[in-house]
């Protein structure tokens, strides 16, 4: 018997990894974080499998579930939002299982960054510009430790991809500015690779305003840096221009 952690990829069921397809058509017990993940998915099941929705369920009840499936040696299937080792909760079911000495593996998804990239055709990563990709997000009821604040890694200029955090865009904003320059290009994808997925495209000054007009305020990812300037010679200029600008007020402020 085993547990697999799977990704159930941003939301297009096309985006499951093969791995992935096969277990769900072998899998007689699935618990799935309905908040988030494709009920489509849940079709590939074999017929009468036993499906849990982990939205409702805390850890303990959890964990029962998988307990129960080791009983009656039947492999468990948890399905997870894009990839499972991001946001995903997945160590502390990890950890119970490794007390209980039940066997897991991790099946990788394709996370929703990678999916809002695709939305926006855009490369997170551009020479002379940016050659890291900061994921991250802002504090929340989840708080962030001091030394990975959105504003100290705003810093580096990265690019930056934030998951849970559209709902404080403003805050987003306004603490990234100092360091991008107010014209730098942000990006905020509703639902990557859904049907309903909507795409605000901006700058740092206006895409709170844009995003709170299109009544966005959760299941968007946010991007932020010149990276995503096209053409790609408007960003090089774009950044040194701003670069110096941001330098002298970041300094006399
Ligand atoms: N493990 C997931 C992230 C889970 S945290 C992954 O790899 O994508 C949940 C957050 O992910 C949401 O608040 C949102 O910021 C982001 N998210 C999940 N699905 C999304 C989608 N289809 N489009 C845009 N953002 C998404």
């Amino acid at each position: 018997m085993k547990v697999y952690f799977v990704g159930a990829g941003p939301g297009d069921p096309e985006l499951l990894t093969v791995k992935a397809r096969r277990l769900l058509r072998q899998a007689s017990c699935c618990i799935w974080a309905g908040s988030l993940v494709n009920p489509e998915l849940l079709k590939l099941l074999p017929d009468g499998a036993e499906v849990h929705d982990s939205a409702g369920m805390d850890l303990g009840e959890i964990i029962d579930v998988i307990r129960a499936a080791s009983d009656r040696d039947v492999d468990v299937v948890r399905l997870h939002t894009g990839d499972p080792s991001i946001y995903g909760a997945i160590a502390e079911q990890m950890d119970a299982l490794d007390e209980l000495k039940i066997d897991y593996e991790v099946i990788p998804g394709v996370s929703s960054f990678q999916a809002a990239a695709a939305a926006l055709k855009t490369e997170l990563t551009a020479p002379e510009i940016s050659q890291t990709i900061t994921l991250t997000r802002i504090a929340g009821r989840t708080p962030v430790p001091d030394e990975q604040d959105i504003e100290r890694l705003a810093a580096t200029r990265a690019t930056l991809c934030l998951f849970l955090s559209v709902g404080r865009m403003d805050e987003v904003a306004e603490k990234l500015m100092r360091h991008y320059g107010s014209g730098c290009p942000a990006a905020v994808v509703y639902r990557a690779s859904w049907p309903d997925e909507k795409i605000v495209r901006g700058t740092l000054a206006d895409i709170a305003e844009k995003v709170q007009a299109a009544n966005i305020t959760r299941t968007a990812m946010v991007l932020v840096g010149h990276a995503l300037a096209r053409p790609l010679s408007k960003a090089s200029r774009l950044y040194a221009r701003d670069f110096s600008h941001g330098y002298r007020k970041g300094e006399s402020s």
